[in-house]
């Protein structure tokens, strides 16, 4: 793989980081979501950039 490539580290970093999480349920959703699509709440959040690093 290249993950090593910080170039496509950088894209994958990106399209992980560009999610929508349902307060309701925790389903992902596209950041064109604009309600979820397990639960239809509209209330979503954006995936924080550094909050998934364990
Ligand atoms: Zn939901």
């Amino acid at each position: 793989m290249a993950l090593r490539d910080p170039e496509m580290l950088a894209i994958f970093e990106r399209r992980v980081v560009l999610k929508k999480v349902c307060r309701k349920c925790g389903a992902l959703n596209p950041i064109s979501a604009v309600k979820c699509r397990r639960c239809r709440s509209r209330n979503l959040r954006v995936k924080k950039r550094f909050a998934s690093k364990k």
